[in-house]
Order: structure tokens, then C-alpha cells, then sequence
């Protein structure tokens, strides 16, 4: 027989069964097909076993309950429903909570969950193990890319943090987790098949059900891929800018010498959607007297006329020997206000978590071997920082 079948990892090292949680419909569809699930109840159980795993968060084939007996034993004999095992879980003084999960052996990844006070909540998950670009401020760009996460891996990002959060089923009303942001570990733009498959499958009407306006994907500008990710997942757009003229942008992000200033507009101007209900978010990162002066605020407006925008200003998060500085408060207040007179809104983003490492361009899987007199030195920058 004829099978598309992707083969996917073992569960783990010891359980040779895939792990069905995290697969697409169509994945889902195709395993249960290689068990010998005739082709005319395909679909429905299919639909069956989507809505456990998405809707109901369960863990145990037993708890499928319109399911018979035998056909779940079956399917225990082939598939797990565990989770990737979690190396660390921090919770923030200000309720941010951080994972680090081993997904595969080497394979550690950061997920970070920022809950709001307006009763939303984001989860900021990550692309890639690593990065392969270099932004002179991210912690991240110092850590060799290691590898593209599976689409999978991306989504048992947002199911463990459901599984922590106790958000099972999906119905449960005043969800804390109801946002997803790209803005983890990796560049999401070089992994985007997987990173659009991901967001179809957490945005499914019958499981999680995060609708892809509250799901935003941030890039450092891969300009081709902007286009294509606007058409395939009609996500939510955020442009990592930090500067707006190439000279500096240069400076602090490589990525502007393939990608200059006028081409990432020109992409902007064309995604897919945009239009003043649906703007995209430009991320500027204060660095102290780099980009923060009154004259790189005109260059920031005058880069955006025209585009449907809102700006993000990021208080710098400092890591072990980071080269930067974080601008004074005035100066972001100040630097704010000129965008904001000139009609954008450009609310200043109170840095969440940084008392364990989990802020902005903080997170790197090696942050947990950082030597502890580090650590110590930073959580107290921290404090300080929090006064
Ligand atoms: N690679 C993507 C996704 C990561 S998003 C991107 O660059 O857009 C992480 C966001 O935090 C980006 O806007 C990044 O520029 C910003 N950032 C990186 N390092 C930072 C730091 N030390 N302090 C504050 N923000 C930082
Ligand atoms: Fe990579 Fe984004 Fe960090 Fe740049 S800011 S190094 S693109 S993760």
C-alpha cells in the first residue's frame, strides 16, 4: 500500500512509539491510516483524536471515551500521548514563567509565558535552537544555530504551557494563554514551513484555538519570506527594526546588508492584510546613546509614513558581557513621545521576567549553565533595574 507517511522520532530514547501531540491534522490522519483505520472512518476518527489531544489536553488513551476499548488499546501499543520531558520551570516575582524543554536529546528549547494584566496572556515560543544571525544585542545570536525545530516541537511549545497553566479543555472560559509571539530563540522566517504548519494547527477551530490574529511571527527583516508567510498564515506581523537608517542597522544587525532598509519596507508595504485594524509592530530596542536620541526618532517616523504601524519600544535586557547599555528612562519616555505625536502608538514594553533571564533577547538554552556569580550579578542589575 501507497503511504505518504512522514516518520517522526521516537517519544523518547526508551519508548520507540511516535508521539502523536504536536502533528497536524494531516499527519494525524496518515498514522492512524498506518495502523490499518479503514478508509471511510478515517476522517471521523481522525477528527476524534484531533479533539482529545488539542481540545481535551489528554495524556491517557483511556480518557478517550467514544472511542472502544480494543482501538485504543491498539493505538496505545503504536502512539504516545507524553509530553517532552522539562529540564527546568522558573516563575518570575512578576508571574512570568519560563520552560526549558528537552524536545530530543541536545534539543533544549526556551518557551517563555508573559501574562497581562488587561487578562491576556502571551506565550513567546521559539523557531530554532540557536540562530545563525548575529544581532549584536541578542543573547540568542551568540549560541551557534543547533537546528530548525519540527512543526511539532513548536506546537508541544504551547501544549505544555497549557498543561501548566491547567487550560484543558480548550472551552474553559477566561483562558490566561490567549496570545502567541514568535519572538523566541531563532529567526522564525528560516524555518517557515514548519513555523506555518505550527500556527495551522494551534489556530484549528476544534483544538487550542488561537486565532491568527493573536498570533504574531517577529523577523529581523528575511524580506522574501515576509510575502509568503502573510499569504500562508495570515499571522500577525513584527519587524525586529532597531534602526531606522542602514548604516547603524547595519552595525547592529547583519542582516541589513542582504536585506537593506528599503527593500524590508517594501515588504512591509505588501503583507498580506495590513491595513489600520491589522498593523505591524516595528520592535525598536533602546540602546543607550546608539539609536535613542530625538533625531533617531524622526528618522523612525519618517521610515514608517505611510505604513499601517505601531512601535514597540524594548528597554534593553543586559546579559553576560552584552556590549549595550539601556537607555536612561527619560530618554525612552522622550524618545516615545516623539513617535507618538506623530500619530503611532509606541507604548514602552515593561520588561517582563528579567529576574530569571527570561526577557527579550535574553533566553539562550547555555543561560542555564551560566556560572552563578553571573547570575547573581545580573539578578541584582535586575532588582535594580525593577526599583
Ligand atoms: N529572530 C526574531 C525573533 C526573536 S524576537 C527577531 O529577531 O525578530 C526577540 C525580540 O527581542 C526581537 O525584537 C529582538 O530584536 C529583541 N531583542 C533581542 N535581544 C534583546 C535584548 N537584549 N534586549 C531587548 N530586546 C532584545
Ligand atoms: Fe536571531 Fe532575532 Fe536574536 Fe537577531 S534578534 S540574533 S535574528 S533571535
Amino acid at each position: 500500500m501507497a503511504t505518504t507517511l512522514i516518520s517522526h522520532p521516537p517519544t523518547t530514547e526508551t519508548d520507540t512509539r511516535t508521539r502523536l501531540p504536536g502533528l497536524s491534522r494531516a499527519q494525524i490522519s496518515e498514522h492512524l491510516k498506518s495502523i490499518g483505520i479503514e478508509d471511510k472512518k478515517l476522517k471521523m476518527r481522525t477528527s476524534q483524536i484531533f479533539q482529545w489531544i488539542y481540545n481535551f489536553g489528554v495524556t491517557d488513551w483511556d480518557q478517550m471515551t467514544n472511542i472502544a476499548k480494543p482501538l485504543r488499546e491498539k493505538m496505545a501499543t503504536h502512539f504516545s500521548l507524553a509530553r517532552p520531558e522539562i529540564v527546568e520551570r522558573q516563575v518570575s516575582v512578576d508571574g512570568t514563567r519560563k520552560y526549558l524543554t528537552r524536545m530530543a536529546p541536545g534539543i533544549e528549547v526556551e518557551s517563555v509565558f508573559i501574562p497581562d494584566v488587561s487578562k491576556t496572556g502571551a506565550l513567546c515560543v521559539s523557531s530554532q535552537v540557536g540562530c545563525t544571525l548575529t544581532c549584536k544585542f541578542c543573547h540568542t545570536g551568540t549560541q551557534k544555530l543547533v537546528r530548525n525545530l519540527t512543526a511539532q516541537e513548536i506546537v508541544l511549545q504551547v501544549m505544555m504551557a497549557r498543561d501548566d497553566l491547567g487550560e484543558w479543555p480548550t472551552t474553559t472560559d477566561n483562558r490566561k494563554l490567549t496570545n502567541i509571539v514568535f519572538m523566541g530563540m531563532g529567526e522564525p522566517l528560516y524555518n517557515t514551513d514548519n513555523v506555518a504548519e505550527a500556527i495551522g494547527t494551534i489556530s484549528d477551530d476544534t483544538g487550542m484555538a488561537i486565532g491568527r490574529r493573536r498570533v504574531t511571527v517577529s523577523t529581523s527583516g528575511v524580506v522574501p519570506e515576509i510575502e509568503p508567510l502573510g499569504e500562508r498564515t495570515n499571522a500577525m506581523l513584527a519587524i525586529s527594526l532597531h534602526a531606522a537608517n542602514d548604516e547603524l542597522r547595519e552595525k547592529i544587525m547583519p542582516i541589513n546588508r542582504k536585506y537593506p532598509l528599503k527593500d524590508l519596507m517594501e515588504a512591509c508595504r505588501n503583507y498580506p492584510g495590513l491595513s489600520n485594524a491589522r498593523r505591524i509592530t516595528f520592535e525598536y530596542v533602546m540602546l543607550k546613546g546608539i539609536n535613542d536620541s530625538p533625531k533617531h526618532a524622526r528618522e523612525l517616523i519618517n521610515l514608517l509614513r505611510g505604513i499601517p504601524a505601531k512601535v514597540n519600544l524594548i528597554p534593553f535586557n543586559p546579559w553576560p558581557e552584552s556590549p549595550y547599555e539601556c537607555s536612561d528612562w527619560e530618554t525612552i519616555e522622550r524618545f516615545g513621545e516623539i513617535v507618538n505625536r506623530a500619530g503611532y502608538a509606541a507604548p514602552i514594553r515593561t520588561p517582563r521576567g528579567r529576574d530569571i533571564l527570561a526577557a527579550c533577547g535574553q533566553l539562550k538554552s547555555e543561560s542555564e549553565k551560566m556560572r552563578a556569580s553571573e547570575r547573581r550579578k545580573l539578578e541584582k542589575q535586575a532588582e535594580v533595574n525593577s526599583d
